[in-house]
């Protein structure tokens, strides 16, 4: 017996989430069908509006309700520092800690061996120029310790090494295979002052 078709589609959706499987994603579609329709309603232009009043900061990457970037803020900003970030919500991850007062660049993802994820994706051009521009002095690599991390930053490495600056990396206390996501704000602020030249 398979569920009315638009159950069905509600529930295809769900499962698109990371670390939803059919199971779960059948849960919530149920769960769902409880809410009140006025509920709903508000939920689905919630999505909607996400989407339609972010923008994208077309100097560090970050997702803006506002303009200017309070991130590229050189006034309130140490611009000899950047922080390399794999995906935007590490940014606020990292702002939580108040380990950190430099300039970001968000990575459009990590490279991949498995995947193929290509190095096109690390805006690899816009990340040289403002190193130049804002004379920046060291760069630090706030990656996931995974296989994905590791690769990227082996490849970041290589491409900044003419550019003569420090380069540095989150170690201490992250497990290997963890994502920033999974560590308590403390741990990341340890790895933050406890950073080791990479
Ligand atoms: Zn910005």
């Amino acid at each position: 017996m398979h569920y009315p078709e638009p159950l069905e589609k509600l529930i295809q959706f769900l499962k698109k989430m990371p670390g939803v499987g059919r199971k779960t994603a059948e849960r919530f579609a149920f769960h769902l069908l409880l809410w009140p329709k006025n509920q709903l309603v508000e939920f689905a232009d919630a999505i909607a509006k996400a989407q339609e009043k972010l923008n994208t900061c077309q100097e560090c990457g970050c997702l803006l309700d506002t303009s200017p970037c309070p991130f590229c803020d050189i006034s309130k900003r140490q611009t000899h520092l950047l922080c390399i970030v794999g995906s935007v919500k590490d940014i606020f991850l990292i702002e939580k800690t108040r380990e950190f007062r430099g300039l970001y660049h968000v990575l459009g993802g990590l490279l991949s061996p498995i995947t193929g994820q290509s190095p096109a994706l690390l805006r690899i051009d816009i990340l040289k120029k403002r190193i130049e521009k804002y004379h920046v002095k060291e760069v630090i690599l706030a990656l996931d310790s995974t296989l994905e991390g590791d690769v990227t930053a082996h490849f970041l490495k290589k491409e900044l090494d003419s550019l003569s600056l420090l380069a540095s990396r989150l170690a201490l206390g992250l497990p290997m295979g963890s994502s920033l996501d999974y560590i308590d704000g403390g741990t990341l602020a340890r790895a933050f002052s406890g950073r080791r030249t990479f």
